[in-house]
């Protein structure tokens, strides 16, 4: 601080962060996991800040963390597990990689938010539309479910049509439109619906399954021409890992090409998760516009969304379509999500991230296998699942028919033996480059153990 701006700042100190002593001091708090619990479910509902952090689904108990190393979290109670949810998919680096806490700490320091432009917004936006086939531009917002809510409004506006198709199981963020059945949290507390979302909201959201391209090429017969857009994750992640069958993606594009209506990559999850240019790189099915989020700001708050010039030219201020946002571009999240995916970029982990999580998923298959249990998995780079389903899995119908009460048993004996998998049997697995064969081992073990106490 120096003695000119000390002179004219109106606060006593000058503003000096010098004369700081702890405003209050709190006495040292009780970090049990029943003292937290009580207190969070006084003051949060359900206790969290998002529904399937509460385990409601599976009936065991949560814990809070205390800390991330490289795969493994560590609760407040210094339980360690290894962590197969990565934040739901942001940590392809796992927990506190020394190069992302670098590069958030030369930020740091430089300030957190300027609502002005910086050049870091400029080179992700490069970083993205570089990587990731169907960019030709970007909007970088602050979740992935803004970057879905904007990209419907942007497939209306440039279409001038109302209505857009999703499917069933498929999860694009909390914003009213897609809150029709939806997966995640949304299909694991069996909400078809929520209250709150008007009926004339939803009612301009068709549903249909996915991977039945008969069943949108009748649809699109009859009323192709009303339907702004096709939303799809591209690789059901929401719902467990669901692969598209082959030539499904490429039905869809040449339907939507047929009528006129926009094919949305929903890629918040598959994004920098099955490969470098996402599903859309990985099956060669180049969508109008794609949505972004998670892995793009490791563990930030951030999402993006993007597509083809002419449609993105629509967006203001270069169109009228409206979209806007006090902490877009964060420079936080910008140092991470850069820093990230350049290290992804220059080393591209998928094709071994991909063999680990068969091996994986062989291992887990022959331990629920052994003990009797019928099951059924499959993999996409990074992401893994494991259906307690004799498969095939085609759709969010077909998971529905798992035997969801072994699995949540399944998950409290892993969760207990150190193993942290998706409290939900309607989730996929999130592996990081930190994954090793000791955790790899660990896992297994676990799994023969867990699978044993809950056969029969
Ligand atoms: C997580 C997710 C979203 C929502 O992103 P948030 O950052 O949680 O708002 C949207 N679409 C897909 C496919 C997702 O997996």
């Amino acid at each position: 601080m120096s003695d000119a701006s000390r002179a004219t700042s109106p606060l006593p100190d000058g503003g000096s962060a010098a004369s700081s002593a702890p405003v209050h001091a709190s006495p040292p708090e009780d970090s049990s996991f029943d003292a937290l619990w009580a207190r969070a479910r006084k003051v949060l509902p359900g206790g969290v800040n998002s529904p399937v952090r509460s385990f409601r689904s599976v009936g065991g108990r949560p814990f809070f963390v205390d800390r991330g190393e490289g795969p493994y979290l560590i609760d407040t109670e210094g339980k360690r597990y290894i962590d197969y949810i990565m934040s739901w998919g942001p940590l392809v680096m796992g927990h506190a990689h020394p190069l992302l806490v670098e590069a958030l700490e030369a930020q740091l320091t430089r300030g957190t938010s300027y609502g002005a432009p910086t050049a870091a917004e400029v080179e992700m936006a490069e970083r993205l539309v570089h990587l990731v086939p169907s960019l030709d531009m970007v909007r970088l917002v602050n979740s992935g479910t803004e970057a879905t809510m904007s990209a419907l409004r942007v497939a209306r506006g440039f279409t001038g049509r109302d209505r857009f198709l999703k499917f069933t199981g498929c999860y694009h963020g909390h914003a009213d439109p897609f809150l029709v059945a939806a997966g995640s949290g949304v299909a694991t507390l069996g909400l078809p619906n929520s209250p709150g979302v008007p009926e004339p909201v939803a009612r301009d959201t068709v549903v249909l399954p996915f991977n039945d391209a008969d069943q949108v090429r009748d649809l699109f017969r009859r009323e192709g021409d009303t339907i702004a857009a096709i939303f799809l994750e591209p690789v059901m992640g929401n719902a467990g890992l669901i692969l598209p069958e082959p030539g499904y993606l490429e039905a869809l594009r040449e339907i939507t090409e047929a009528h006129g209506t926009l094919l949305v990559f929903d890629e918040v999850m598959t994004g920098f998760r099955v490969g470098l240019g996402g599903a859309q790189e990985r099956f060669g099915v180049t969508p109008d516009l794609t949505t972004l989020g998670k892995v793009i700001g490791a563990g930030l708050p951030v999402g993006a969304f993007g597509g083809r010039r002419e449609i993105m030219e629509q967006v203001a201020p270069a169109g009228p379509i409206y979209q806007a946002g006090t902490l877009s571009g964060n420079p936080l999240a910008t140092a991470a999500g850069n820093a990230q995916l350049a290290w992804l970029e220059a080393n591209d982990p998928f094709p071994a991230l991909e063999t680990y999580a068969r091996r994986l998923v062989d291992g887990l298959l022959q331990a629920l296998g052994d003990a009797g249990i019928p099951a059924s998995g499959g993999v996409a780079g990074s992401m893994f699942g494991v259906f307690f389903h004799p498969g095939p899995v085609r759709s969010f119908e077909d998971a529905k028919a798992a035997d969801i009460e072994r699995f949540n048993r399944f998950h409290r004996a892993m969760l207990e033996r150190g193993v942290f998998l998706a409290p939900s049997a309607f989730e996929a697995g999130f592996l990081s480059i930190r994954h090793g064969e000791a955790e790899l081992e660990a896992t297994l073990a676990a799994a023969r153990a867990a699978a044993e106490e809950v056969a029969g």
